[in-house]
C-alpha cells in the first residue's frame, strides 16, 4: 500500500492550494481528483474578483494553478476517493478506485455542486436545453432566447454573461430582491435584453426532443430554447459523513484553523460551513488547513 504524509481530496482552489502549502513544508502529498485540476474553476466564464486578475476565466485560472504546482512537482492524480477509514494507529486509510493509499493526515477540499430545481422536465431536457454551467454551454444559444433561475452571484453573473450572447434572456427569481452583489444586480437591471420575472417559481420545462418553453406558478408560459439553474449549492461531504461532523446542510464544520470533528481531518473550501464561497476564499481556507496539517504532522 503506498504511504504519504497527506491525501488532498479534491484539486479545486481549495485543494491545489493545500497541497502547494504541504508541498512547500516539505511533505509528501497526494492530490486526488478525478476531474483533475480545476473544480468548479471550469465552470466560471468570468472571474473578475481575484486579487491580481482584473479579468480573467476559471480554466486560465486552473491552469495557472496546476502550472505552479507541477513546477513544484506536485501532479494532480486522477483518482476518485471511495471511501476513508481511521485505522488503529491514526492514520487513514483510503480506498480509491485506482489503490489504496494511507495517509497520516487528510485535507477535505471536496467542493460543492450545483442543486436542481426537481420539476417535471429538469432531468429528461439536461442537456438539450436544461444546463447548470453557462461557460460550458452558452455558445449552443447564441441568438437565442434562453432563462435563468436564481438570484445569487452566479445567476447574475451569467445572465450577464448570456446576455452578450442570446437575444433574450428572462432571468426568473422567486424573491423580491436579489441575493447577489449589489453592482451585478445594477448591470443585470441595466442590460436591455434581461427581463425579470420577481417573485416567480419555475414549475415545469416543456419541450419535445428539447426545451420549447418553461412554465412558471403563475401560469404563463415562456418560449425558450434554454434553461440555465443557478439556484444553490450542496456540498460533496458524502465521504466524510460519519467520520467529521457535518453541519444541518451537511456543510463540514470547522474552526478558524479549518480543524475537524476528527484528528486528523482538516476541512477548506465550498465543502465547510463558512460565510462566503468563493476562489480567493477557498484558497485562503486551503492556505490555513495546510498550515494546520503541517503543525499536526510534526507533533
Ligand atoms: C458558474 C460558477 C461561477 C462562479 N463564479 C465565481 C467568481 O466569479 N468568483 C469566485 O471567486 N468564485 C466563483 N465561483 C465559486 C468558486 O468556483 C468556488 O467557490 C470554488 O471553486 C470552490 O473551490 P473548492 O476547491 O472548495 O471546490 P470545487 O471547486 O468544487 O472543487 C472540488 C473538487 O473536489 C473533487 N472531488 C469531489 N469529491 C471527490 C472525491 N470523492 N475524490 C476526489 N475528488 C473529489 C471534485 O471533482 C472537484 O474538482 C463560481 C462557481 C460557479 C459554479
Amino acid at each position: 500500500m503506498r504511504k504519504v504524509d497527506a491525501a488532498v481530496i479534491g484539486a479545486g482552489p481549495a485543494g491545489i492550494t493545500s497541497a502547494i502549502y504541504l508541498k512547500r513544508y516539505g511533505h509528501e502529498v497526494a492530490l486526488l481528483d478525478p476531474m483533475g485540476v480545476g473544480g468548479q474553476l471550469m465552470m466560471i466564464s468570468d472571474i473578475e474578483n481575484y486579487p491580481g486578475f482584473a479579468s480573467t476565466t476559471g480554466f486560465k485560472l486552473a491552469e495557472d494553478f496546476e502550472k505552479q504546482a507541477n513546477g513544484l512537482g506536485l501532479e494532480v492524480e486522477y483518482t476518485l476517493v471511495k471511501s476513508i477509514e481511521r485505522l488503529e494507529d491514526g492514520t487513514f486509510l483510503l480506498r480509491t478506485d485506482v489503490e489504496d493509499i494511507q495517509a497520516r493526515g487528510i485535507i477535505a477540499a471536496t467542493g460543492a455542486k450545483h442543486s436542481k430545481l426537481s420539476v417535471p422536465g429538469e432531468d429528461e431536457f439536461e442537456g438539450k436545453g436544461v444546463s447548470y454551467c453557462a461557460t460550458c454551454d452558452a455558445p449552443f444559444f447564441k441568438n437565442r432566447k434562453v432563462v435563468v433561475v436564481g438570484g445569487g452571484d452566479t445567476a447574475l453573473t451569467d445572465a450577464l454573461y448570456l446576455s452578450r450572447l442570446c437575444s433574450e434572456v428572462v432571468l426568473v427569481h422567486r424573491r423580491d430582491q436579489f441575493r447577489g452583489q449589489k453592482i451585478l444586480q445594477e448591470r443585470v437591471r441595466n442590460t436591455g435584453n434581461i427581463h425579470l420575472r420577481m417573485k416567480a417559481n419555475v414549475v415545469s420545462i416543456n419541450g419535445d426532443t428539447k426545451v420549447r418553453s418553461v412554465t412558471l406558478d403563475s401560469g404563463d408560459v415562456i418560449e425558450a430554447d434554454g434553461i440555465f439553474i443557478f439556484t444553490g449549492i450542496v456540498p460533496a461531504s458524502s465521504l466524510f459523513e460519519g467520520l467529521v461532523e457535518l453541519d444541518d446542510r451537511g456543510f463540514i464544520v470547522t474552526n478558524g484553523r479549518m480543524e475537524t470533528s476528527a484528528g486528523g481531518i482538516f476541512a477548506a473550501g465550498d465543502v465547510r460551513n463558512t460565510a462566503l464561497r468563493q476562489v480567493v476564499t477557498a484558497t485562503g481556507d486551503g492556505a490555513v488547513a495546510a498550515s494546520s496539517l503541517d503543525e499536526y504532522l510534526s507533533r
